[in-house]
């Protein structure tokens, strides 16, 4: 493939020196904007966006000359595969960019939760230097179930051990060596949710695992424990959330993520949506609003480092791809 026609989206502009210069010869278009119907470019031949953007059926459908599909992220849910799949298309994502990174931010929110970080920080900034009502709980020997033991969860584990934690493990494809290598151990994730002190989820969002977290089981989750959840939003069912917050059944919740985030901020858009959007878009509010959450927007990636990582993958996908060979293509997309 000689000089395909090649479009980045929704690169901002403090990333867009560097990818240039890694595309350098190749002439990308490169643009700040999300991928939408009304920004396309029907040449297109290389698609290369971040989560923020939707990639529909629709966007598919209305690129006639699509070869490949490049996500610069490791989720792949706002891409729909089964479009990328009819057409041929590989979809190709970043593997492991940000175990560390997501990791760390799993840690931040853990710590934000236990030692009462933001009421304490907002409480000194206020004037008032006092520490009483602010009393925290420690890490040391408390038991983290971590969902999801793939490249983010295995890194929290092994910054857990550092916290002196026990750890125990749920995971659909469990790991024996890695469990050994670690030191920790699989349950059911009936068991983890009534044995953790603190749960953090590193799935997937796939139907398997859509509201993994539900009203039904949230009821098992032991009293006082705390839910963080780096991965993706709709991994807990927000009505199970909400009622959960309300019964004092979770102490707190720490999320990077929200069921149907992106309408969160974009309450003049939702008259086309479904009740169910809506419905979710509500209780997103009541979650947010909620003493005991720490709510962060999606930023568990945005280090400086693995931007890099993530372009420097991306490049690395799209390069390849040209010269006939497909890395990093999503299997569930073949
Ligand atoms: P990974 O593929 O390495 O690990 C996922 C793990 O989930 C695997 O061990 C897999 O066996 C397990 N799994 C799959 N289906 C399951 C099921 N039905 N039940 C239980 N376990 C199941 O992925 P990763 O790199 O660790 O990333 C995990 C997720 O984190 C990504 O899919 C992505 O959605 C999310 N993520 C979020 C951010 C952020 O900025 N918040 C950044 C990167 C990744």
């Amino acid at each position: 493939m000689s000089k395909p026609k090649i479009a980045f989206y929704g690169i901002w502009p403090e990333m867009a020196d560097y990818l240039k210069n890694k595309m350098k010869g190749l002439n990308p278009s490169i643009s700040s904007d999300k991928i939408g119907e009304n920004n396309l470019d029907q040449k297109t031949e290389i698609l290369a966006v971040f989560v923020e953007s939707p990639l529909t059926s629709k966007i598919i459908e209305q690129l006639p000359h699509l070869k490949m599909i490049a996500t610069m992220s490791t989720g792949f849910d706002h891409i729909d595969l089964a479009a990328a799949k009819k057409q041929n298309i590989p979809v190709c994502n970043v593997p492991t960019y940000g175990e560390n990174t997501v990791a760390e931010h799993t840690m931040a929110l853990i710590l934000g939760l236990t030692r009462k970080l933001f009421p304490s920080v907002k409480r000194v900034k206020e004037g008032l230097y006092d520490f009483h009502g602010l009393r925290g709980v420690d890490l040391k020997n408390k038991t983290l179930g971590v969902v999801g033991t793939g490249h983010i969860g295995a890194h929290v584990i092994k910054m857990a051990k550092g916290f002196e934690m026990n750890i125990v493990a749920y995971d659909a494809f469990p790991n024996s060596d890695l469990a050994d290598k670690l030191g920790f151990t699989y349950l059911t994730l009936d068991k983890l949710l009534a044995q953790s002190d603190i749960i953090t989820l590193h799935t997937p969002l796939l139907k398997t695992t859509t509201h993994l977290i539900n009203q039904k089981n949230v009821r098992k989750i032991k009293k006082g424990a705390y839910l963080i959840n780096t991965a993706r939003g709709a991994l807990i069912e927000p009505e199970a959330l909400v009622w959960a917050l309300q019964h004092d059944q979770i102490a707190g919740a720490g999320l990077d993520v929200l069921e149907d985030e992106n309408l969160i901020q974009n309450h003049e858009e939702l008259v086309g949506y479904t009740q169910r959007e809506i419905k979710t878009t509500l209780l997103n509010n009541i979650i947010i609003d909620h003493p005991n959450t720490i709510i962060t927007p999606h930023n568990a990636f945005n280090s400086t480092e693995a931007l890099e990582r993530i372009i420097d993958t991306t490049v690395e996908n799209i390069k390849s791809f040209i010269y006939g060979k497909t890395i990093n293509q999503i299997p569930e997309a073949k």
